[in-house]
Parts: structure tokens; sequence; C-alpha cells
């Protein structure tokens, strides 16, 4: 696997003498969803602000793909535009007048030809669901607005790598998860993505690898698993555990649970339990898979109203633009493949709408859920009008 950043006996001192990072290694892989977790005063922040050079290290080095930073403004320049920050206060960010000046400050900065800035930036509007947003002024959208606007300038310049510093911070639970499920898309588009967070229900859930740390050290990195399964460590970091985790290590003080690991999520916890219990799955419901890319409103509607979905969740920007069209409710707008999954166990069958390389991620989610786990469930996947495959 390609290593996308590097860093070899990072340090950094602040002006006043404290030592924020202490001789950091890590190398992260290309095409991750990287949690980097900690109390405050870990050190987050000043890593990020190294790892695209807005920060320069007192000794070691930062690599990105395999060369080490330079700091001359040229190579700064390119840097910044293949690794993108977004702060943790969007007001730090965002200066311009109107949203659409601030989206193509990068891009025209970058030197882009007028048009390729007007392309740019119109895709980074409609990816964040912000079209019709350009001539507004950045300080009168909500929290939620913000974020997207600050994340659509970095995404018209096209970065390999987003670096977003605490990304749902002061942001209500339904923007957080938005924001949460927007980096999902960027991350199956190929994205690489490093947040920091002290969030650790959402790191938990989100990252495919945590890197835990405190004062100024990298203390574990590895699985969400692996680092939240270590209570003693977590504790010592002054965090919490993941719920789920809590529960799992209650049955297994309880012998109510003998496995080796926590579960990822609800979903698993479920199993663990029903498990334990031995009661057999009811009939399971079906799960539609549609790409809205693809399919004409009209077809789910009648899917829809034919009644024969339960529950409908909507993943990612395109989905979530024709439900709002269409008037459909959105019964699931995060994890969703789960939840229909959890409803489709009950009997129940859901509809996931999404677009893009998620429709084949939610197919295969679903297919390894029935192999590791022995349930059946149908899924059928309608990617062109009258074409619902039997999956
Ligand atoms: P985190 O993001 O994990 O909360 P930071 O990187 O912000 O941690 O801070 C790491 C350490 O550096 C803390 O002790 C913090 O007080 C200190 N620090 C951060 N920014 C500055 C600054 N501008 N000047 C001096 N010390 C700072």
């Amino acid at each position: 696997m390609t290593k996308i950043i590097e860093t070899r006996d990072l340090s950094y001192s602040y002006g006043d003498g404290t030592q924020a990072i202490k001789g950091i290694n890590i190398s992260l892989d290309q095409g991750k969803k990287v949690a980097l977790v900690g109390p405050n005063g870990a050190g987050k922040s000043t890593l990020m602000l190294m790892m695209n050079g807005i920060l320069r290290p007192n000794s070691g080095e930062v690599l990105f793909l395999g060369k080490p930073l330079r700091y001359d403004a040229a190579s700064l320049r390119s840097i910044r535009r293949a690794v993108g920050m977004v702060f943790q206060n969007s007001d730090d960010q965002l200066f311009a007048p109107t949203v659409y000046q601030d989206v193509a400050f990068g891009p025209i900065n970058l030197g882009f030809p007028s048009e390729k800035v007007k392309r740019y930036v119109g895709f980074a509007l409609q990816y964040v669901g912000l079209c019709g947003y350009e001539r507004r002024p950045p300080h009168h959208l909500s929290g939620g607005e913000k974020k997207r606007v600050a994340i659509a300038g970095i995404l018209a310049m096209e970065p390999e790598v987003m670096i977003l510093d605490e990304p749902t911070s002061n942001l209500d639970p339904a923007s957080s998860e938005e924001i949460m499920e927007m980096l999902d898309e960027l991350n199956h588009g190929g994205k690489t993505l490093i947040i920091s967070t002290h969030d650790v229900e959402l790191a938990y859930r989100w990252a495919d690898e945590v890197i835990l740390m405190k004062d100024g050290e990298v203390v574990r990195r590895g699985t969400a698993q692996d680092v939240f399964g270590d209570v003693d460590l977590i504790r010592d970091a002054r965090l919490k555990l993941p719920l789920v985790v809590d529960i799992y290590h209650e049955l297994i003080g309880r012998g109510i649970a003998r496995v080796s690991k926590p579960p990822r999520n609800i979903l698993e916890l479920c199993d663990l339990l029903q498990h334990k219990s031995g009661d057999g799955a009811q009939a399971s419901g079906k799960i539609y898979i549609c790409d809205v890319d693809q399919v004409h409103e009209c077809e789910i509607r009648t899917l829809i109203d034919r009644d024969s979905v339960s529950f409908i969740g909507g993943m990612g920007t395109a989905a979530k633009a024709l439900s709002e069209r269409c008037n459909i409710s959105l019964d699931f707008t995060y994890g969703v493949i789960d939840k229909c999954i959890l409803k489709a166990l009950t009997g129940k069958s859901a509809l996931i709408m999404t677009s893009g390389g998620m429709v084949d991620h939610a197919l295969h989610r679903i297919q390894d859920y029935c192999r590791e786990s022995g349930a059946e469930i149908e899924t059928c996947s309608l990617s062109r009008e009258s074409d619902w495959r039997e999956c």
C-alpha cells in the first residue's frame, strides 16, 4: 500500500517553549480514513499543521509520497494543494464576501484559468450540497453550512489528502452526521482523510485507523477495535470508552459474551447478544439499493408508494438532494447500510438511495455481513430504469 504521509522523529515547540510534538514517527496509507484521537492539548492540531507545511518542524521531517517537504514558496503552494486543511473554526477559514469568492480563492491562487476556476467551484459546491449559495455571505450561514463551504474551498483545489481538525465540533448532531457522511463519500471517491477528534464515538465507528495521542506523543495506533479495546490505555488518555465497547466489557465481565474483540457497532452488538441467547433470526426483509444518478425519480416513487419499503436511507449528496427535491423523507442519513441491515433482520424492507462508488460499497457491505453472520438478506440493486437486479 502506498504511504501518502510519513513523519520521521518529528518534533515541534512553540515560541513560548511549549513542546507540542515529541519525536513522532507515523506513516499513513493512501485511501484510508485516519482519526487522530486524544484529549485537549495532546498535539493533534500541531501535528496536522505540520502535515501540510503550515508549521515547520524544529527537528525531524514530514514526507509526502516519499519525498520530504520543502519550505520554499513554490513547494509550500504545491503541498497545500495536495494536502488540504479544514480548520476547526470555519470563521478562521472563510473570509471572502461571498461563498463563490471564498471557494474560488484557492483555485485562483493556484493560477487556474477562469473557466477552470468556475468549473471547479461549481463542482465543489454541488458536491457539498450548496448549489444556489454562490452569492450568500459566508458569515450569514449556519455552522454546518460554513463547514461545507470550507470543505468546498479545499475540494476545489482537488487535493489528494484532506485534513480536518475537529470537523464536528460546535455542530448539532444532524449537521455532524451529514459532514461525516460527506467525508465517507469523499473517501469512497479515493481521497485519504485525516481527522482529529476527542469524540470517541465518532472515531470508533468511522476510522480505518486510530492514532492515539497524549502529551505530544503517539501512545498507540491500530484499528479502532485494537485501540479502544484497551480500557486502561483509553482511561489513561483521559478519554471515554465508546458505548458499545463499554457494554461489551460489561458483557464479558458477567460471562455473557466471550468473543475476543469488541463489536464495532450496534449491528455487531445485537448479533453478539442474539447469538448468545440462541434465538434464531426471523425471516429477513429485503434491501433495495438505488443509484439515484441512474434511476428516474418516478421509479423510486413507485417503489416507495407500492409500500414495499418500510425504511429509507440516503447516502451521499446526490441522494440527499433527490430526497429534498422529491419530498422523500429519509429515516436514516448516517450509518445507513448497517441501519438498513438491522431493519432487514427484523423482517422489514429498506431502500438505500445512493450513487457512484457507494452503490457497490453498500452491496459488498451487505454481502460481507451475510457471509460472516450466516444471515440471509435478499438484496436488489436498481441501477437503470426498470432494471431491478436480484443480487
Ligand atoms: P490538540 O489539538 O490535541 O488539542 P494542540 O496541538 O492544539 O493540541 O496543542 C498541543 C500543545 O501545544 C498544548 O500544550 C497547547 O497548549 C500548545 N499550543 C498550541 N498552540 C500553541 C501556541 N500557538 N502557542 C503556544 N502553545 C501552543
